[in-house]
């Protein structure tokens, strides 16, 4: 603040100062030996304040089932410092009442701060806050420094462009012409008369909590005095969805309140300014009902959930369009470009994960070789065009006469592999048979009004039991001599390792 305003400050005779009764109790307010009986001592010098205590501590507030017919009792039900608080804020604002107002709109002033406190009881309440009192009093003067600011700048308010309705045009107001705010005016104000530190820092504070590290253990209680004051001029403004949502917002960010939580705090509204109406004898409720407030509210935190709730489903859209493009990419990245069927990188794999579940689980497990018989001459004959097209056409028919189970893929050239899971011996031989005959009856066109057929030679290696091999490598070497069996007993044919002749078995060939 700057000095200039200071003194002004300090000099003004006609600042609102709060009555002797309010002095006094501030003073026991810093007396960690203060007693009931004190208390009560100076209350009784007002006895307007007295009643107006026991009407709170005997209000529905407090759900006693006894009468409280003393200040004695009232303090304990309340708690000595909420009585000084109450009393605190009861003397202020009769001391303020009716005071000449330079630019400010006095009504409304007193109408937000008793909105504030009133329904700073439910914020206390929902977020599990003790000082209940306290937070009443912090909220009814986190503006105080507005009543101040009038006096001693008359002009300041007198502005026909200050919009007192909205809180946050009020500071850029302030801003603009006084480069400080209401806020820090009032927490100097509060400072001066000697007010315990949490106020004055709530007051100083209350138009931005977030100033006040949350590890700070008073963060809490002033988050809960500012949210009090926003929700104050929603009631105030009338205030329509986007407004309601983001002070909604604030509860969820500030407290932790969920939507539902926070409007189950605007259900309470109407009750507890009706209750402070009472109390201050006045009238604050404006002709918009607190229900108004309380079904736009609903209304919009309703449709926010709904576009939280389509935000996540389009999150869960786009995730399964990902994913699957992923899965086809991966799939893609498996296959053999030319053929559609799988490519060598993952037969291999294929081959090694079912070779080593079968030998573990003892189950059957077949592979194939397949080779194009004289495919050589095909291509220098009519072109490597139609060989591409006949490749394509091959792994279409092995496709066709296996089942799902099996994995078809190229092995490299015109060579195709075939892993049949569970599949033995005999019934691996009947593939090759009906293999060997569906090329047979496939011809392919090469040429108008020309076409050929194209033979296959197989080789089978069967691991079931009685005919184990050690390691895929030697398995896939077994269907190897199987297929060389095949081509050089004449092509057009299957081979089943198992009955090869002991000569057969070499240690490696090249196909070739
Ligand atoms: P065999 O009956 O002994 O298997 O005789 P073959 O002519 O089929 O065998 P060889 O291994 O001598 O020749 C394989 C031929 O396959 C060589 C090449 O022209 C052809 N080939 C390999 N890959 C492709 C391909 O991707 N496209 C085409 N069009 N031809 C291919
Ligand atoms: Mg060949
Ligand atoms: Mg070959």
């Amino acid at each position: 603040m700057n000095r200039d305003l200071e003194a002004k400050l300090k000099a003004c005779s006609t600042l609102p100062s709060p009555p002797k009764v309010a002095s006094e109790l501030i003073q026991l307010a810093h007396d960690p030996e203060a007693a009931i009986q004190d208390v009560a001592k100076i209350l009784q010098m007002d006895p307007a304040l007295s009643i107006k205590i026991l009407r709170v501590a005997n209000s529905p507030l407090y759900a006693n089932r006894r009468n409280v017919e003393t200040l004695a009792q009232a303090t304990l039900i309340i708690g000595l410092n909420g009585i000084l608080a109450l009393a605190l804020s009861f003397s202020l604002v009769k001391s303020f009442r009716g005071e000449k107002m330079n630019g400010l709109n006095y009504p409304l002033y007193w109408q937000r701060a008793l909105i504030g406190a009133s329904i700073s009881r439910a914020i206390g309440e929902a977020s599990s806050l003790v000082s209940l009192e306290e937070l009443f009093t912090a909220t009814l003067m986190q503006d105080i420094g507005m009543l101040a600011l009038d006096r001693v700048l008359p002009k300041l308010y007198r502005d026909p462009k200050f919009n007192q309705t909205c809180h946050q045009q009020v500071i850029m107001h302030e801003q603009e012409h006084i480069g400080t705010t209401h806020a820090a005016i009032g927490g100097w104000l509060l400072a001066n008369w000697n007010l315990p530190e949490r106020l004055q820092l709530a007051v100083s504070a209350s138009d931005e909590p977030e100033r006040v590290p949350v590890t700070d253990d008073r963060s809490h209680f002033i988050r809960c005095v500012a949210l009090s004051g926003m929700i104050a001029e929603l009631y105030l403004t009338h205030a329509k969805g986007q407004q309601v949502v983001e002070v909604s917002e604030k509860g969820k960010d500030w407290l932790g309140f969920t939507p539902e939580a926070f409007t189950e705090i605007l259900t309470k509204l109407k009750g507890l300014v009706s209750h402070s109406e009472d109390m201050f004898d006045c009238k604050i409720q404006n002709d918009l009902s607190a229900e108004t407030l309380l079904e736009t509210a609903k209304e919009a935190l309703l449709i926010r959930n709904m576009q939280a709730f389509r935000q996540v489903e389009t999150l869960k859209h786009n995730t399964v369009i990902l994913e699957s493009r992923y899965q086809n990419l991966e799939e893609s990245s498996r296959l053999d470009a030319l053929t559609g069927v799988y490519n060598r990188s993952y037969l291999d794999e294929v081959i090694e994960t079912t070779f080593e579940s079968a030998s573990m689980n003892a189950t059957p497990l077949s592979f194939l070789f397949v080779d194009l018989d004289h495919f050589k001459k095909v291509n220098d004959t009519y072109g490597h065009q139609h060989g591409d097209n006949i490749l394509r056409a091959v792994a279409k028919i092995l496709k066709a006469q296996t089942r799902n189970t099996d994995i078809v893929g190229r092995y490299g050239g015109e060579e195709f592999f075939i892993v049949m899971p569970g599949v033995n011996g005999e019934m691996a031989e009947m593939v090759c048979h009906r293999v060997n005959t569906a090329f047979r009856l496939h011809t392919y066109d090469v040429g108008p009004n020309q076409s050929i057929t194209v033979t296959v030679s197989l080789g089978i290696a069967t691991l079931e039991n009685g005919h184990m091999f050690e390691s895929s490598h030697e398995m896939i070497g077994a269907a190897d001599q199987a297929l060389y069996a095949s081509k050089s007993q004449g092509r057009d044919r299957w081979t089943a390792y198992k009955t090869l002749p002991a000569a057969y078995h070499r240690k490696s060939h090249s196909l070739n």
